[in-house]
């Protein structure tokens, strides 16, 4: 749901979804369809990638699907829009 909200403050959350979505850039008011990147929570996800060096075995657990979520970009200022977390 939108809230209507100031119109001041980009960083009023987006209507994001896992996947990409629909939405109004609220940098460069472009209507665009979000680019998505799924990234692990990041600081677990820059443990484990130390620990990968270390142990592959034991950060198995960081890599499943159930710790990504869904950082969404504007495709036309790249800037980072928001984050949906499962
Ligand atoms: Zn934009």
């Amino acid at each position: 749901m939108y809230a209507e909200t100031d119109t001041t403050a980009p960083a009023c959350p987006l209507l994001l979804g896992p996947e990409t979505s629909i939405v109004d850039c609220p940098y460069c008011q472009s209507h665009i369809m979000t680019t998505v990147k799924h990234t692990s929570n990041t600081n677990t996800h820059i443990a484990a990638a130390n620990w990968s060096r270390l142990c592959c075995l034991c950060c198995i657990p960081f890599c499943s699907d159930s710790a990504k979520n869904a950082d969404h970009y504007c495709p036309c200022c790249q800037k980072y829009l928001g984050t949906y977390r499962k």
